[in-house]
């Protein structure tokens, strides 16, 4: 019997755990990786996709022939892409303009149309993106919004996968769940799964850029992507997180760089992001604790930004101690 997957959409969840060998020098703990750069999108995003178009089609919210409109940084749209085109529906996706032109380019090429709004209005201006989406829904024929900040399939998704799978594969065991806070889905579903099955032993630390609401922010603009909010979602319950950490843009990116030299593992900015989050509460631990923390993306979408010295010293954030310039750069 040939062994194969029916679609793409079989392959999603069930990622692998890592350990962390080396950027946690010093500490005692044991801190291991939820790497959801395998996904067959990319994403952890993959799996909130799955989850709230079968309960669409279920409802009847999503009909045959239907649109998605979703306005997304990028992963959610690859998700839905990949979910949309094999069911047979079309995606039209609204981004705002901070996101890289590598990830814009990824949905294009899944066959999704995408419009790109300015970063810098307030939520309720009408090109802002959440307006803009809200547009589109009206004006499309057979349109339906997700809305992953208010979709409960999105917290629902992590609940039924990403907290079983680290219950089993830490065999009961994990003491801390880490993990960034964008639409709030990952950790509220994770770490709500986490908790009921641990009775209330684990747990669940949000990681957070500086300046977003989450850890007492006003929304101010940060540079890493697809964390933090100017807004409080409802697929983002506050109960279930233990604490927040705050987390510098600088900090993130320096450490995403050291997860590809020094880890293996070329990820995201907002993976870097957590990964300084989860050594913090690591610090103060014993050699019994097993803290995970939850790493979104794959480094991919950002060669240009976080991979690139030119653009990171734009910003000032290349110390030059660690990440020296190269011998040729010098001459
Ligand atoms: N990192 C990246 C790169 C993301 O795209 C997202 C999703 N917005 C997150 C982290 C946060 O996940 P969540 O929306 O489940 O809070």
């Amino acid at each position: 019997m040939a062994h194969f997957h029916d679609s793409m959409i079989s392959l999603v969840g069930n990622t692998p755990l890592v350990r962390l060998n080396n950027v946690t020098a010093g500490i005692r703990a044991t801190v291991l990786a939820k790497v959801e750069y395998f996904n067959p999108g990319g994403s952890v995003k993959d799996r909130i996709a799955v989850r709230m178009i079968e309960a669409a089609e279920a409802s009847g919210e999503l009909m045959p022939g239907g649109t998605i409109v979703e306005p997304t940084s990028g992963n959610t749209g690859v998700g839905l892409a990949i979910v949309a085109q094999q069911k047979g529906y079309k995606c039209i996706f609204v981004c705002p303009d901070k996101v890289s032109t590598d990830k814009i380019n990824v949905l294009r090429a899944y066959g999704a149309e995408v419009v790109v709004c300015p970063t810098a209005v307030d939520p309720d201006h009408p090109d802002s993106y959440y307006n803009v989406s809200d547009r589109l829904v009206r004006e499309t024929p057979g349109a339906w919004k997700p809305d992953q900040y208010s979709n409960p399939n999105n917290p629902r998704s992590h609940y039924e996968t990403t907290g079983p799978e680290l219950w089993e594969q830490t065999e009961g065991e994990i003491t801390h769940f880490v993990a960034g806070v964008g639409t709030g889905g990952t950790i509220t579903g994770t770490g709500r799964y986490l908790k009921e099955v641990s009775g209330g032993k684990v747990r669940v630390v949000g990681a957070d850029p500086e300046g977003s609401v989450y850890s007492g922010g006003s929304g101010r603009p940060y540079l890493v992507e697809g964390v933090g909010e100017d807004f409080w979602p409802t697929a983002y319950d506050r109960t279930v997180t233990d604490e927040i950490v705050a987390v510098s843009d600088k900090d993130s990116f320096q450490m995403t760089r050291r997860l590809a030299k020094e880890e293996g593992l070329l990820v995201g900015g907002s993976c870097g992001m957590a990964v300084v989050a989860a050594l913090r509460v690591a610090e103060g631990l014993g050699p019994d604790d097993i803290v995970v923390v939850l790493l979104p993306d794959s480094g991919r979408g950002y060669l240009s930004k976080i991979f690139n010295d030119d653009w990171m010293n734009d910003y000032g954030f290349l110390d030059h101690t660690g990440d020296q310039p190269s011998v040729l750069d010098v001459l």
